[in-house]
């Protein structure tokens, strides 16, 4: 057991100084001030007193690439994995997993395993069948069979739409793929989503808003992301926010005079549109390679995305003027609520004890997940089983 003493709780909304008791990965007990403990329960309580520092929800990052992403221009430039603590030190205590560009090299085999690897190293994490390509690439031959049957998948994604690196998937494809995620999530109670990767292509959107306006699927099973990297893009997925669609802003890099917004202005204007606030998430893009194309189709540069990302965005919202209770949302409640991960995404009792204590410069000071302190100081004190 452990207990959190004079904690600034935002849950995400503020809920002031708070003790809690936390015990079997849950948060047992929340309130003003905790009498002593009865003294067998006190022997095997360790205390760790906030003196005031802010305690939010662990981060939900919806789209990461464990088993490392990229391989756009040539083998050498796949992606090693992502170790654990390049999430827990960023403050990230739930992941869901994916493959992108390459889905031929990489499996959602390996995907699973991936996944696997870091909940027995204490992470929360699930992950999506599929690819950019279809048909989508599975574990079992079918995207219904893998989210009925394979429990750490929760959706299918990120299938590419509006890019060259597509497969150029049909407006019948598209359909499929989202009715089978659907009907898949029915099954199961899972969030059975499609998760859509947005290219640079002038008909961005096209393809989801004929989907809302010809077909009976819930708009909330349309998920695009990176809807931020160019800024008409970003007015046409306001648009589906208010249809019922989630979007997801994209964390990554974004150069003076770029046409795209950083994810702290897509948020800004994203709460500014009056859009709902519920229906916006924000991601990081971990492990993924972010490369730059020229005219030709070649790559002219990369990086790597880091879970690092989503701290540095929610440090410019509040350094902004961003009340923290508005911030918070994005990077905790909202994807909590399109994955249907009921317990995670908030501080309640009876809530998975996922939790982040920011020091004074928003950086991670202590990170708990179920429970577990896996960040103490800003320094990780659990480690990967191959991280020295
Ligand atoms: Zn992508």
């Amino acid at each position: 057991m452990l207990l959190l003493r004079n904690a600034v709780v935002f849950a995400p909304e503020p809920l002031g100084v708070q003790d809690l008791l936390l015990g079997g990965g849950k948060v047992l007990w929340l309130g003003r001030s905790l009498d002593a403990l009865p003294a067998a329960l006190a022997a095997t309580t360790e205390v760790i007193d906030l003196e005031g520092r802010r305690l939010i929800p662990g981060l939900i990052d919806g789209h990461v690439h464990v088993t490392g992403g990229g391989g756009e221009a040539g083998f050498s430039t796949r992606v090693p994995p992502v170790p654990l603590t390049r999430f827990t030190t960023a403050g990230v205590t739930t992941v869901v997993g994916l493959l992108g560009t390459d889905d031929v090299a990489r499996s959602t085999r390996d995907l699973v395993a991936t996944v696997s690897a870091l909940r027995e190293e204490g992470l929360n994490a699930w992950a999506y069948t599929g690819g950019y390509h279809v048909p989508p690439t599975t574990l079992t031959g079918s995207v219904r069979a893998d989210l009925v049957f394979i429990e750490a998948l929760l959706g299918v994604g990120e299938v590419a739409i509006s890019d060259h690196r597509s497969s150029q998937p049909t407006f019948d494809e598209i359909l499929r793929l989202a009715a089978d995620a659907h009907v898949a999530g029915l099954m199961t109670g899972k969030a059975g989503i499609l998760h859509l990767h947005l290219g640079d292509g002038p008909r961005g959107l096209d393809l989801v808003r004929r989907a809302l306006a010809e077909s009976e699927i819930p708009a909330r099973v349309f998920n695009p992301t990176h809807v931020n990297r160019r800024r008409g893009l970003f007015d046409e997925a306001i648009e589906l926010a208010r249809a019922g669609c989630t979007v997801d802003i994209t964390a990554f890099p974004v150069e003076e005079g770029e046409d795209a917004y950083g994810a702290a202005e897509a948020l800004q204007r994203y709460l500014a549109s009056g859009a709902p606030p519920e229906r916006v998430t924000i991601s990081s893009d971990a492990g993924g390679c972010l490369p730059c194309f020229d005219a030709d189709g070649r790559v002219c540069s990369m990086d790597v995305g880091s879970a690092g990302a989503l701290l540095a965005s929610m440090r410019e919202l509040l350094g902004a003027g961003m009340a923290l209770e508005t911030a918070l949302p994005a990077f905790t409640s909202n994807p909590a609520r399109l994955l249907r991960l009921s317990d995670k995404g908030k501080i309640a009792v009876g809530a998975d004890a996922d939790l982040v204590v920011l020091d004074a410069t928003g950086s991670a000071d202590t990170v708990i997940i179920r429970g577990a302190v896996h960040v103490r100081g800003g320094r990780a004190v659990r480690r990967g089983t191959f991280e020295s």
